[in-house]
């Protein structure tokens, strides 16, 4: 595996490769990662992973202090994963170039966006940057980030002419979705989430279309797993799953969730 850092460095190993296919992460590499990487391999061209954590998506100072880093240990999966090359720049290698700047509209402010203001500005943000450096034809990114996927496909498949591959959520045998963030949680609260994954799935099992309209309403689920469980969620909604729009669910929809367990966010949906 070639590990490379610099935008020179990288334009010079891949301006030959018309079939790169390319996953962006911020390391910690896990299972879930691991799930885009196959994928990538099944195609035939070569695969880069990116590990870069994006100081300007963390609307909390604190939050990206503390996100779990392990390049070592990333790089040995990688190398056994036989990833061609990494990516891992770092902050002023990538934000040294001007570059469009992009700002949600109203109706996008919703779910993440309306918690974590500039959060997917900056997603938006360092995802146009490496696709500039990177120019791949097909991008692989996981349902578990449900909203950056839609947003990404949104605002950078055209400029960009790629293929946004969808791939679903890996979770553990407890249910919980993985994520770099569970590293950061004790032992009691992964119980939680662990419960609190399996009564989610359960009632995106059990809820029903009236029409186009979902009778259930989950604002009482909302104040009783607060409760119950002594978290703090920021949205517990479901959403059309083409548009993220709440209303008309002829089409297929999800169940959204994000909340505050140990300090830590986890989202999620089902
Ligand atoms: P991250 O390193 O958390 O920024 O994630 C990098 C990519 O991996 C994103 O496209 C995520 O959606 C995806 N991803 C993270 N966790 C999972 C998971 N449990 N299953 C599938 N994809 C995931």
């Amino acid at each position: 595996m070639k590990i490379i850092t610099s935008i020179f460095d990288l334009n010079k190993e891949i301006k030959d490769y018309k079939n790169v296919g390319f996953v962006p992460t911020m390391g910690g590499i896990h299972a879930g990662h691991k799930s885009l990487i196959k994928a990538s391999q099944n195609k035939k061209g070569k695969t880069i992973v990116s590990i870069f954590v994006n100081p300007t998506q963390f609307n909390k100072k604190d939050d990206f202090k503390k996100y779990p880093r392990n390049i070592k240990k990333d790089i040995y999966i990688l190398k056994k994963l036989n990833v061609e090359y990494l990516f891992t720049p770092n902050t002023e290698e990538i934000y040294k170039f001007k570059a469009k700047k992009f700002q949600l509209k109203k109706k996008d402010k919703i779910l993440c966006a309306k918690f974590r203001s500039g959060h997917f500005e900056g997603v938006l943000n360092v995802m146009n940057r490496l696709m500039t450096f990177i120019k791949s034809k097909d991008l692989y990114m996981g349902e578990k980030d449900y909203q950056q996927l839609y947003l990404i496909k949104k605002f950078l498949s055209k400029k960009f002419k790629v293929r946004v591959n969808s791939c679903p959520t890996i979770r553990v045998n407890s249910n919980i979705a993985l994520s770099t963030r569970n590293k950061l949680l004790k032992k009691n609260s992964l119980r939680k989430a662990s419960e609190i994954a399996f009564f989610l799935k359960k009632i995106k099992h059990k809820s029903k279309l009236n029409g186009s309209k979902l009778v259930f309403s989950m604002s009482d689920y909302k104040k009783k797993l607060e409760k119950k469980y002594n978290i703090k969620i920021d949205y517990l909604e479901f959403r059309n799953e083409k548009n993220l729009k709440l209303n008309n669910f002829k089409n297929k929809y999800r169940l959204f969730v994000a909340y505050n367990i140990d300090n830590v966010r986890l989202i999620d949906n089902f």
